[in-house]
């Protein structure tokens, strides 16, 4: 079954990194809404969401097993704690990752 292109399984993900995440209700409302956000506005071109899912997986902050942006650096969390497969749907082009929007000459993650 899917949900506006998405396979039902992705659902289950993404709930289980907002049960990860544990971040207040700020930050799940702030998770949830990337997450509605794809389901609701549909997907990129998969070529585009492909492309940024590839960056991912090479990045060091990116968690395999949640398929989430964080992990953990000398002790202080990094990433913004998104479900990447919605995250790089959702993203509108030009938009930039967490890595990206370190810095102005930052070259990491992907736009
Ligand atoms: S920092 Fe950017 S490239 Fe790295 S996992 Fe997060 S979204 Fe992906």
């Amino acid at each position: 079954m899917k949900i506006r292109g998405y396979r039902a399984g992705r659902i289950i993900e993404w709930i289980r990194v907002l049960r990860a995440e544990r971040v207040g209700p700020i930050g799940i409302a702030r998770l949830a809404i990337t997450g509605l956000s794809a389901i609701i506005n549909g997907r990129l071109p998969p070529e585009i969401a492909k492309a940024r899912y590839r960056i991912c997986v090479r990045c060091p902050v990116f968690d395999p097993k949640l398929r989430r942006c964080r992990n953990i650096y000398d002790g202080e969390y990094l990433g913004c704690g998104c479900y990447m497969p919605f995250k790089v749907s959702a993203s509108k082009p030009g938009e930039k990752c967490w890595a990206r929007s370190g810095g102005e000459n930052s070259k990491e993650g992907w736009e």
